[in-house]
């Protein structure tokens, strides 16, 4: 007889591994299936998160920030540097050394929580049974009250530009590089496009970022989406808007890219990398059997609920395998709220409250509705603004460009959005996202006491400059 879990999931992401943890954690009988091996052939959990994606992006952008600040910034402070040089190999063992002690914490909180971890593909049977296949090709099926799906997604491919792991990279190529590029192609100018063609601007490479769309960050607040592309087009970031890649011609060591412009017309650029980040796509390749019973939509997601329920009783999916955000903590939180109505609780998420960053510099942060959502809504609204260049704090560390941007319901007071593209602003937009969490308004905001010299009282001149009361800056609404 196969052995029986209560809880097995099918992938060890940030939405796979927290599910199993949080199941174990409430007395669940939990395994958890991954696929993913890393260069030594040995299966490792953390998904793309761990190994290719959050991770390891922020530790190339810490570096790489660091190599710019010790060659352009601190002269300012006083301090003077020579020689400084950047050693791309050591950067990047740094980098997989952070990923080889995080994904094997994993296996240590698997272990701590008795979660059994289990290594090969998993695929969902009919009737809540899972076969898994070990990298040696063992079959093994197992039972389960309850399967969780949480195989995550992968980057897309465009025919213009197909992906050869050499000159073109997507994302993950593109952790890898082993010399910094003279000249490197970014296509898309996406979270991740950004992130990662500016590790490699502050390393030295000229870049260029291909984007189709004639706006840029286009679901973004517009105000702030512009004031980032003047930050990062003046660090040196060449963003080329309405400009769709439509043909791609490797040639040795270099590759040129065919693009068409506003107008139109046909133009041309070459590259020593180009960097294809044209989004991601749901993975569930070898996942499901053919009478599983769970539906995918229309886009390739697992269909699911708002629980996160799939159309076969008994089965779940979360993370980036399901519509909405593809973020880690998404992920994580549907990852904790399946395992607990699993065990018998009533959890819920808040869709309406997921920051979003962007982990350029200055980073950019968001919570909420934008300001376009909120005026296509009809809904009554005042915004309130905060410049970094009025904040102490942020002279003191020089660290001025940007804005806090807070938008409340005209009639409630309550907050519906937070923009911010500032120093910290992933942090800073997290105070504003539990403020809403507790259903403040701007004027609850206003009234609290906030440290000084903080970047936090820039949240709080932007609530106050909401009704007008800012009092480090001229309200642009009067009282
Ligand atoms: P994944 O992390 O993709 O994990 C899925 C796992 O399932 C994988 O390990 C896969 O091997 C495994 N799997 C799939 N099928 C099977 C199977 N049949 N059997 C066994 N195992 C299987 N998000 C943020 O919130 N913040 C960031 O700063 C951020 N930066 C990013 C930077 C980059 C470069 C990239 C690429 C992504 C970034 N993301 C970021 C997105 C984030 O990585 C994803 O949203 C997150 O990893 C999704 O989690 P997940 O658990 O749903 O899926
Ligand atoms: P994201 O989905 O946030 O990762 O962003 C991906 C970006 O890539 C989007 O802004 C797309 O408009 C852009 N994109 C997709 N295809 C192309 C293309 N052929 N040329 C240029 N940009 C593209």
């Amino acid at each position: 007889m196969s052995e029986k879990f209560d809880v097995i999931v099918i992938g060890s992401g940030p939405a796979g591994y927290v599910a199993a943890i949080r199941a174990a954690q409430l007395g669940l009988k939990t395994a958890c299936v991954e696929k993913w091996k890393n260069e030594e052939g040995k299966g490792v959990n953390g998904g793309t998160c761990l190994n290719v994606g959050c991770i390891p992006s922020k530790a190339l952008l810490d570096s790489s920030y660091k190599y710019h600040e010790a060659k352009e910034d601190l002269g300012l402070h006083g301090i003077t540097t020579s020689g400084v040089e950047l050693n791309v190999s050591s950067m990047i063992a740094r980098k997989n050394q952070i990923i080889k002690n995080l994904t094997g914490g994993i296996a240590g909180l698997f272990k701590s929580n008795g979660v059994t971890s289990l290594f090969g593909t998993g695929k969902l049977l009919a009737g809540k049974k899972v076969e898994v296949t070990d990298f040696d090709g063992k079959v093994t099926i197992y039972d389960a009250e309850n399967v969780i799906l949480a195989s995550g997604s992968s980057p897309i491919n465009i025919p213009p530009a197909p992906v050869d792991n050499d000159v073109v990279v997507n994302s993950t190529g593109a952790l890898e590089f082993t010399e910094v590029p003279k000249r490197l192609g970014v296509i898309g100018a996406g979270v991740i496009g950004l992130e990662l063609g500016s590790v490699w601007n502050r390393c030295g490479s000229k870049v260029t970022v291909l984007e189709a769309l004639d706006s840029f960050l286009a679901i973004m607040d517009q105000q702030i989406a512009k004031e980032t592309q003047k930050i990062l087009t003046k660090q040196g970031l060449d963003i080329r808007t309405s400009s769709r890649v439509t043909g791609s011609k490797v040639n040795g060591k270099e590759v040129t890219v065919t693009y068409l412009d506003k107008e139109g017309k046909e133009q041309q650029e070459t590259f020593d990398k180009l960097i294809v980040c044209v989004g991601r796509r749901p993975f569930t390749e070898n996942l499901l059997a053919a009478d599983s019973g769970v539906n995918l939509d229309e886009r390739g997601f697992i269909f699911v609920n708002e629980q996160c329920e799939t159309n076969a009783p008994g089965v779940w999916a979360i993370g980036d395998v399901v519509r909405g955000p593809m973020l880690a903590h998404k992920g994580s939180e549907e990852g904790v709220m399946v395992a607990e109505r699993i065990a018998g609780q009533k959890s819920q998420i808040n869709y309406d409250i997921i920051p979003n960053v962007i982990y350029t510099h200055p980073e950019v942060a968001s919570v909420g509705k934008t300001e376009e959502q909120v005026k296509a809504s009809g809904e009554p609204y005042n915004v309130g603004t905060f410049p970094f260049a009025a904040s102490g704090r942020a002279m003191a560390a020089n660290e001025t460009q940007g804005l806090v941007k807070i938008i409340a319901h005209a009639e409630t007071d309550r907050i519906l959005g937070c923009h911010i593209v500032g120093p910290s602003a992933a942090d800073l937009v997290q105070q504003v996202a539990i403020a809403m969490e507790f259903g403040s308004s701007a004027e609850d905001l206003g009234m609290m006491v906030f440290g000084h010299p903080t970047l936090s009282e820039a949240i709080h001149e932007a609530a106050l400059a909401v009704h007008g009361h800012a009092i480090h800056v001229a309200n642009k609404k009067k009282r």
